[in-house]
């Protein structure tokens, strides 16, 4: 079944990949496991899934240590700057970071460790009072603050679209987010690499795809609906 899936998912990244002119190579796609068991996860491995995104430090920490072998585990949830010393050496990208208190925290940490962390700017492009995030308008700035920071490592942006029963209605906001990506990349920032733009879930990859994400973090339509209750 997850197998199946996961065949699914990227036959249709395929798709979407060759409606918009572009090599299905440029897109990565990352498994939201967050909530299902480490032996979904031993599933996909096996398929030759490698990457991973979890939204809870401590679920994160767990499979982290009981996966068989290494994958790529990347932070896609909010997350408290108390938290980080526990992630920092253990994810290969945050993709949620929306202050400059939270990059500090990371810098701090990833000092400790003598690494570089890789971050990606959370845009609230949508203006959803639920969400996490920072205006586009700021972004920039951000950008430009932590970009002096020497063992934190800017490498794009992400977002989370609003759900939508149409996902055509989040194709506005995916271009929005690729022009701010886009813009910023031709600021040419020292000690920021624009190269990822994370957007599109099971909902409307695809459409993000066609607007040019090269990053999608699908959970349900891998591993089928989470259980919150
Ligand atoms: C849960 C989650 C996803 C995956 O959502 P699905 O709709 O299950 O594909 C992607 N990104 C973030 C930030 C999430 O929290």
């Amino acid at each position: 079944m997850l197998s199946e899936n996961l065949k699914s998912v990227k036959g249709r990244i395929a798709a979407a990949c060759e409606r918009a002119g572009r090599d299905p190579s440029e897109v990565t796609l990352v498994a939201v496991s967050k909530m299902k068991p480490l032996e979904d996860i031993e599933t996909l491995l096996a398929d030759g899934q490698l990457e991973y995104g979890e939204n809870y430090v401590q679920e994160l920490c767990d499979k982290y240590e009981h996966i068989s072998r290494p994958v790529h585990w990347h932070m896609i949830g909010h997350m408290q700057r108390n938290k980080v010393k526990y992630i920092i050496d253990k994810t290969v990208l945050i993709h949620s970071v929306d202050s400059l208190h939270l990059a500090r925290q990371i810098e701090k940490e990833a000092a400790k460790k003598d690494l570089t962390a890789d971050i990606l700017i959370q845009v609230n492009v949508a203006h959803e009072d639920t969400k996490f995030g920072l205006d586009a308008g700021e972004t920039l700035d951000l950008i430009r603050e932590i970009s002096l920071l020497p063992h934190v490592h800017v490498r794009g942006l992400m977002t989370s679209a609003p759900f939508v029963d149409d996902p055509e209605e989040n194709r506005c906001y995916f271009r929005k987010l690729h022009e701010l990506f886009i813009d910023i990349r031709d600021k040419n920032i020292d000690n920021v690499d624009m190269d990822i733009l994370s957007m599109g879930m099971t909902n409307d990859y695809e459409i993000a795809i066609e607007e040019g994400a090269t990053m999608i973090r699908v959970g349900t339509a891998i591993f089928g609906a989470r259980n919150y209750s």
